[in-house]
């Protein structure tokens, strides 16, 4: 039996050929047999330049439907998908191309001139461009090739995907993820979320990254769902959209800025069946705002690069509440722990490094073997890096990455309960807490803060209502409020970029 990913996929929408697959928020279409026949012509256009299943292709374009259905053609051919983050710049691409040896690049025509030079010196064979309008030399290149193709048959061990981590410390490293860790995580999440004949998705996401790519798109392809589909977040498109789709995924920001909105009612979410949100911790404040205002409870999930989906809030009432501020329980087949520093497991409610294991985690760091043999176990659980606790009912708690940590005076601080505590204090609206050198206590705890529109804080003040209220290492030993925190596209505070502003803060 095939493991193809993209055979789950024809099974699910073979019946639909003629239905509207995507329309664009400028209102073009393509039905599932354009995806089919269009996907068919590029995966020959793959295998006419000789490459062979396992061969890497590297993708650094704008969010198009074409950029999808070369997805699509890569995982026919059996070839391994490599997106890339378009901030990425000439170094870190450099990095890459030497890194994956990809034989083919498809870059934005806008920075391919500069790129070829790159890519020429690495010896990446070939080189082709695609637009956010979809257009360039790789449709050209494919436009007029044959329809019908063989989907390659992919064995449960083969690659379907590479996805670089942000790489946090260090150098990116690159996830291998399988055909069968992303045909199980999808089958799996299509079932849970109980998705449904007539279902229409509105894709607000990036297509380079997990969430985007694979939990959004995977899902609705697996049910043949229309995908209501734009470039970059808008929330007026979004609202026009409502009254006909049912579901939509996004990271915590869209969901605060679409709660900016006054169209934002019941009455305009009553045709909605489900808001997911992940990527990032939703606040609780943003959660209970949401049910406020629209009559729906956001279903929080909590996954990885290396991992894709790991948890899940509750879909069906009889399966519990959704629980703000939990990321859920882990999906079935999924194991879960976490460990003490003892490394031995926690008891409930305890906070410990998170270790998975399951169909859905990754094999390993593509040509990392030292980094594979530091972040598994022996006995095959991934360390991802987060720490986190369960309670006695299964729910999930992140409480934090592992290298944001802070110790300060050899007393561990969770920056994201030092966070809960201010973020509920009047007149702030979101705030980041980090560690940075101190010349007694190692680190020192300090705290970024922004405050609520039209709201004016006081750092001095903040500080004395916090001390009143937790233990006096953990207080912010420096509190400074700021417009805004710097975010990445998927919505992450960069907690690195935070700490070098801050790094000389108790030097003097
Ligand atoms: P990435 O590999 O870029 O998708 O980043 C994965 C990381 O994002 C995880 O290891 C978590 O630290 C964080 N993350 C993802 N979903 C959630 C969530 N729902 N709540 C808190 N953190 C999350």
């Amino acid at each position: 039996m095939s493991h193809n990913l993209y055979t789950h996929f024809h099974n699910a929408f073979a019946n639909h050929l003629a239905e509207v697959a995507i329309e664009t928020d400028d209102a073009r279409r393509w039905t599932f047999g354009d995806l089919h026949a269009q996907s068919a012509q590029m995966a020959n256009w793959l295998q006419s330049l000789g490459l062979k299943p396992g061969d890497r292709v590297m993708v650094q374009v704008e969010k198009s439907v074409p950029a999808l259905i070369f997805y699509l053609a890569c995982l026919r051919a059996g070839v391994v998908y490599v997106p890339l983050n378009t901030a990425y710049q000439s170094a870190e691409l450099a990095y890459f191309m030497e890194n994956a040896e990809p034989s083919v690049f498809i870059a934005d025509p806008a920075k391919a001139e500069s790129l070829r030079e790159l890519a020429a010196r690495i010896g990446v064979p070939h080189l082709v461009t695609l637009g956010a309008d979809g257009q360039g030399s790789l449709v050209e290149a494919t436009q007029n090739l044959s329809t019908e193709q063989a989907t390659y048959a992919a064995s449960a061990t083969d690659l379907a995907a590479i996805l670089y981590t942000s790489g946090t410390t260090g150098r990116s490293k690159g996830a291998q993820l399988t055909h069968h860790n992303l045909a199980s995580n999808a089958l799996t999440l299509h079932k849970l979320w109980g998705w449904q004949p007539g279902d229409v998705l509105v894709h607000a996401l990036p297509i380079f990254h997990v969430h985007g790519l694979f939990v959004a798109c995977h899902c609705a392809l697996l049910n043949a769902s229309k995908m209501l589909w734009m470039g970059k977040f808008k929330p007026q498109q979004m609202l026009a959209w409502l009254p006909q789709a049912t579901v939509f995924m996004g990271v915590p920001t869209l969901y605060v800025r679409l709660l900016q909105e006054p169209g934002l009612t019941p009455e305009s979410c009553a045709h909605m069946r489900l808001f997911i949100s992940g990527s990032a911790p939703l606040l609780t404040e943003t959660f209970k705002e949401w049910q406020e205002r629209t009559g729906h409870t956001i279903l929080e999930r909590y996954g990885m690069s290396e991992t894709t989906m790991l948890t899940s809030n509750p879909y069906r009432a009889e399966d519990g509440p959704r629980l703000g501020g939990t990321v859920g329980r882990p999906l079935p087949g999924v194991e879960l722990r976490c460990m003490g520093e003892d490394s031995k497991p926690c008891a409930s409610g305890d906070i410990g490094g998170i270790e998975v294991r399951g169909p859905n985690v990754f094999p390993g760091y593509w040509r990392m073997p030292e980094a594979n043999a530091k972040e598994f176990t022996a006995d095959g659980w991934f360390k991802t890096g987060d720490v986190g606790r369960i309670n006695a009912d299964g729910y999930v708690t992140i409480v934090g990455r592992s290298k944001d940590l802070i110790i300060t005076g050899g007393y561990n601080v969770y920056p994201a309960e030092v966070e809960g505590y201010i973020n509920d204090l009047p007149g702030v609206d979101e705030s980041a807490v980090i560690g940075c050198p101190h010349p007694d206590f190692g680190e020192g705890v300090v705290a970024v803060v922004v405050p609520q529109v039209g709201a004016t804080l006081d750092a001095a003040a903040l500080t004395a209502a916090i001390k009143s209220q937790i233990a006096a290492f953990k207080v912010p030993k420096q509190l400074f409020i700021v417009d805004e925190l710097p975010r990445n596209v998927m919505g992450k505070v960069q907690k690195k970029a935070l700490r070098e502003t801050y790094a000389k803060v108790f030097s003097s």
